[in-house]
Order: C-alpha cells, then structure tokens, then sequence
C-alpha cells in the first residue's frame, strides 16, 4: 500500500497549534497564520539566474500561533524543538537549525524596517502539514506564515507590493540567518500564489502573474513523489551550482536570462551547467504557451525535458528522483521531473485525475525493487491558495492575555 500525506485543514492545524500555545505559554495567541508549501512546476534552479519558473501552492501548509510580548524575547515551539533568545541577538549563527528560520524573520524584517528596532518580541507555536526536508519547502511556508503574522500584528501592507517586500526579507531570513543560499521562488509563492493558477515568478524583476491550471477541471492531477532520500540544501552542492551560473554569465558578459547560446563556454562542465539554465527558461515559455491555447496535457514532455536536462546537464537529481520519474512515466505519466533543488527530495508526475493510486503503486514498487527508501506520495487537484490569517482562532474570542 501507498503511503499519502494528506494536507490538513487550516483550522485542525490552527487548533493544535492554539491548544500547545495555550499550554506552553498559559495565554491566548493573538491570531493564527497559514502559508503553503509549494511544487514547482517548471523553471528549475534558474531563480537565482534571473530565470522564469512556474511554482504551485500546496494545499499542505504550515500554521504559526503568534502572541505579542514586550521585553525583547522569541520563544519558539515547533515539532522539532524549543528555543528562546533575545530578539537583539539574531545573527547569522544565533540561533542555528529551525528556529534560525523564525528568528530570521524577525531580524530580516527589522533589518528591512518592516518592524520597528523596538520590536517587543513573541512567542510562536508551529504546527504543519508539509513534509519538511522533501523539496516541498516547509521552510519557506515557515518562514512566510510568520512574516504574515509579524506585518498584520504590526499593521504593515499585505496587498501584494506589500507581500512582496515580505518575501523579500524572507529571503534575507533564509539566506543569512538560516544559512541557506536558496533564490526568491519559494517565497514568492508562498506569499503571493493565486489559488487555481500556477504562480509564474520572474526572478529578474520579483514581478509575479497568476497563470490559470485548473487541474481538476482538465482532468488533471500532479502526483508528488516524496523520495524520502535525503536531502541537503545547506550543503555545498547547491551554492556550488550558482556559483557556476555566475561565473558563465561573467564569462558571457550577460545574465544567462539573456543569453541562447552558450557555446562560448571553453569550459565543458560549466557549459552543461549553462545549458540547463537557458534550455529550462526555454522550456518554461514553452509550456506557458501550451497552457494559455489550453494543450495542458502536452507539456508533459517538457517536464520530462526539464529532468533529462537536471540529470544530464545540472547534475542535481539522484537515483530515487530517476527511478521515480522513470516509474511515473512507465505507468503512463503526461510528464514527470524532479521538483525544487534536488539531490533527493521529490518528483512531480502529470497524470489524469483518479490515476494517482495505480501511477503511485508502480513508483513504489520500482522503488522497492531497486532496494531504494520507499517513497510517499501528495496529490494534489487543485493549485492552492497565498499566506493568509486563519479565521477560525480569531472567530472564537478576542486577542486577550498577551502584553
Ligand atoms: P524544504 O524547504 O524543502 O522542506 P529545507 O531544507 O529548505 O527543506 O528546509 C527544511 C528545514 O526548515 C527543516 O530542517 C527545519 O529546520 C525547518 N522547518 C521547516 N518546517 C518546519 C516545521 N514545521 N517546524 C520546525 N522547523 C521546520
Ligand atoms: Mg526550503
């Protein structure tokens, strides 16, 4: 059998999250914020390239339960942990592992003036339903649900120009307190999708624009294909891979946005490395023109493409994210590709709608019979919806008992 990871509804991850509150903190939290993990469709490791790329929200999300203090103090609770400090001593380095990417937050929004330098503090509770650690970036969701809660308690803009400067100090947070050196699509979606569009980010500009996908209404679905190998951002493989885009865009004298030719390159590797990130904004164009004459179905191939050229040419996928998009597309997938930064993490399938247990059974068994962690499996119908504040803590009394 299958193993699924179904997403849970705003207001059951919301009303855990408000009961551990209430016991770690014996207080009400001021509000509750949801904000989406996310796939991405195509346009693949060319955010930092000033790329296209074509990311989902999750209908999986994470929920921070957020209380205003006064002294200076962020006490954090999550699944993995507790961590309190002050909120003048973030740094890069204080505090490390998931609370970096709280603590990030606020000091990036400090930083950005999105928050006053006289901050009082909070306390915030986690719970979530994305996978963490499977390229479906909980860490984004994380991150985004707290800048959300941080500008609404503190009055700051939420229309979009105002989502957008949050994402940008997620970013910030991400990058330099976490450590990770990812680009801005993973925020720009979280903060910023439109439900039932696909949300297509340019990273050139931050500029966004919703692109219609009603998955269901195709008789679509993407099934995602959580490899369970592991998988390591923080690592060297992924800030090794921009350093080479930038070294071929300086060696070409122009962002590789603007190049499509990359033969000038002597050097064979980062050739390959270029390649992929002109052909994968190639291929974004190509499947933005499918979707808007309604050919949903043919852009199976590209997503195809897009994961020969990740394997072939990035070098980011692994033997599980091969064998899935292998097995997927030998159950009769559209198209399938490995999803976020590779090097384990998950795969996307095209499949139709009501395909995803039989296209999941066969990725399953290639796994098993190639000795490989068993994966589990996300299907997602429709293109979920931006951060937003979940009523239903809010509907059941006022904000009282936080200083
Ligand atoms: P991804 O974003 O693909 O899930 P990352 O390695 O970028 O993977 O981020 C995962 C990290 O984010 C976790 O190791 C943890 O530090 C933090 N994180 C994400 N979700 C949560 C959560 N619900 N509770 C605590 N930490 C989380
Ligand atoms: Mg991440």
């Amino acid at each position: 059998m299958s193993e699924w990871v179904e997403p849970v509804t705003d207001s059951a991850l919301a009303s855990a999250a408000v009961d551990r509150f209430r016991s770690e903190f014996g207080a009400e939290p001021a509000g509750v914020w949801a904000a989406p993990g996310r796939v991405n469709l195509i346009g693949e490791h060319v955010d930092y390239a000033q790329g296209l790329s074509l990311p989902i929200a999750l209908p999986h999300s994470t929920v921070v339960a957020v209380g205003r203090r006064s002294d200076g103090i962020l006490r954090c609770r999550s699944g993995l942990g507790a961590w309190t400090g002050r909120v003048d001593e973030i740094t890069p380095g204080n505090p490390t592992g998931w609370a970096a990417y709280l603590a990030g937050v606020v000091w990036a929004q400090r930083r950005e003036g999105l928050l006053d330098s006289g901050f009082g503090g909070g306390d915030v509770v986690v719970e979530s339903s994305v996978p963490i650690g499977a390229g479906l970036s909980s860490s984004a969701a994380l991150e985004c649900a707290l800048a959300l809660a941080l500008a609404d308690l503190t009055g700051a803009p939420t229309d979009d120009a105002g989502r957008a400067a949050l994402a940008r100090s997620c970013v910030r947070a991400e990058n330099e307190i976490a450590l990770a050196p990812t680009g801005g699509m993973d925020q720009a979606v979280s903060l910023r999708a439109e439900a039932g569009h696909a949300l297509l980010v340019d990273s050139r500009d931050g500029a966004v624009a919703p692109v219609r996908f009603d998955l269901a209404g195709e008789g679509l679905a993407l099934l995602v294909i959580d490899t369970r190998a592991p998988h390591q951002l923080v690592d060297g493989q992924y800030a090794q891979r921009r350093v080479s885009v930038e070294e071929a865009a300086a060696t070409l004298g122009a962002s590789l946005r603007e190049v499509d030719d990359v033969s000038a390159l002597a050097d064979p590797v980062l050739r390959r490395r270029a390649r992929h990130v002109v052909s994968e904004i190639g291929r974004v164009r190509e499947v933005l023109s499918l979707m808007d004459s309604g050919r949903h179905r043919e852009i199976g191939p590209l997503l195809t493409a897009s994961h020969v050229s990740l394997r072939d040419d990035y070098e980011v996928s692994c033997p599980e994210l091969d064998c899935a998009v292998d097995a997927a597309l030998a159950a009769g997938a559209y198209g399938a590709r490995m999803t976020g930064g590779g090097f384990g993490g998950s795969a996307i399938a095209l499949i139709d709608a009501g395909a995803a247990e039989q296209v999941a059974a066969e990725v399953l068994g290639a796994a098993r019979s190639r000795g490989l962690t068993e994966p589990r499996f996300l299907t997602l119908n429709a293109c979920a919806g931006p951060a937003r504040r979940v009523p239903s803590h809010a509907e059941r009394g006022p904000a009282a008992g936080f200083a």
